[in-house]
């Protein structure tokens, strides 16, 4: 068996981490993936009207609408930002493609910093998975 192993002999072979960031999506401005993303980064398991905000992953420094589109195109398990990295841009806006940091993100209340779009508030149930928060 050679599973998934490919030798693509092309001359796109940038390695910046061990674990390689998944294909990504020239809609975006940032490395972003998932599952029938959408141009607002809807995604197939959150398309909501406010399911407009990706967040970026630290283990393949790529953006995701959602952590399951996370484990459905990588192949590791996620990792969340550390709370030293807050102030690093970490999500983006599918609205107007704005990126900006955690430590925004939570103050904002659900709304972008840049155009004012309002986001899914049933995020923060899961700010656990993706944030190194609270104790
Ligand atoms: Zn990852
Ligand atoms: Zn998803
Ligand atoms: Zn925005």
């Amino acid at each position: 068996m050679t599973g998934t192993d490919r030798s693509t002999g092309g001359d796109a072979t940038q390695t910046r981490r061990t674990v390689a960031p998944p294909e990504t999506d020239d809609r975006f401005a940032v490395p972003l993936r998932g599952v029938g993303v959408d141009a607002e980064t809807r995604c197939a398991h959150y398309d909501t009207v406010r399911d407009v905000v990706a967040l970026r992953f630290p283990c393949c420094d790529a953006y995701f609408p959602c952590f399951r589109c996370h484990d459905a195109v990588t192949d590791h398990d996620s990792e969340r930002v550390p709370r030293g990295a807050f102030d690093e841009p970490a999500v983006i806006c599918g609205l107007c493609g704005t990126t900006f940091s955690v430590r925004t993100y939570l103050d904002r209340e659900d709304t972008c910093p840049d155009c004012d779009g309002s986001f899914n508030p049933g995020c923060r149930r899961h700010h656990d998975r993706y944030f190194d928060a609270d104790p």
